[in-house]
């Protein structure tokens, strides 16, 4: 089996299920056996890799990976040069800024000489520097919400989709700044036999798509 696509999705999380779903509508059949990191489809000629999401964008930038499933906001954070190939509709989110229920901030504006905490350093300075809002970004790998309440910042950009989770932490939005959905990535310089291959997978899942339409 020379050509065949070595296809990323997540191990496990918000991403996985509907990842491997979507390749059962197709009729790729994808044996994940407990525990194994890699295994090779029965009917199709693709590779299935678990990884973490943030090091899907990573693998498929260095050809490690041919394709990968990864959320747009993990996709635009990572900076790296894919080339986006499906939307899919599925892992729906968004990120937003937050800050404590109590505080009367309401406007983007009030985040002026603020420190907001946040996983995505790469898209909140964007969002400052284009609604020209000096703020000082205190970065943090997880559990952003608590930030305000241990006093670390005044207000926090994150993932938000149903709110209840900032209600549970006090905090309400502010602002919605970067709206997000599943996207099938591939590495830019594929050889043709890959291609051909995407290709073929493509138009099952426009079939799909279609189906659900
Ligand atoms: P990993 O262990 O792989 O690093 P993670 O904890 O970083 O996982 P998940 O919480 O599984 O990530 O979320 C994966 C992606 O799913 C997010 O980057 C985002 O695109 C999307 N997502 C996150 N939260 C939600 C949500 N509440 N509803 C729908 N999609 C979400
Ligand atoms: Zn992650």
């Amino acid at each position: 089996m020379k050509n065949y696509l070595k296809i990323a999705v997540q191990k496990s999380g918000r991403l996985s299920e509907d990842s491997l779903n979507l390749f059962k509508e197709c009729g790729i059949k994808v044996e994940m056996g407990k525990g194994r990191l890699r295994t090779v489809s029965s009917n199709f000629p693709a590779e299935f890799l678990f990884l973490r999401d943030d090091d899907i964008p990573g693998y498929v930038e260095d050809g490690v990976a041919d394709l990968g499933i990864v959320g747009e906001n993990v996709l635009v954070e990572s900076a790296k040069q894919v080339e986006v190939v499906k939307t899919l509709g599925f892992s729906k989110c968004r990120l937003s800024i937050a800050v404590p229920k109590e505080t009367s901030f309401s406007l983007p504006e009030d985040l002026h000489g603020k420190r907001i905490a946040t996983s995505y350093p790469r898209i909140l300075s964007e969002y400052l520097q284009k609604n020209h809002i000096h703020a000082h970004i205190h970065e943090i790998s997880g559990s952003v919400e608590i930030a305000p309440s241990i006093g670390l910042a005044d207000a926090i950009c994150d993932i938000v989709s149903s709110g209840s989770t900032l209600l549970s932490n006090g905090l309400k939005e502010l602002d919605s700044i970067f709206r997000s959905e599943a996207v099938m990535v591939a590495h830019s310089g594929l050889a043709e036999e890959k291609k051909a291959i995407l290709e073929r997978l493509l138009f099952r899942i426009s079939s799909v798509q279609t189906a659900k339409d």
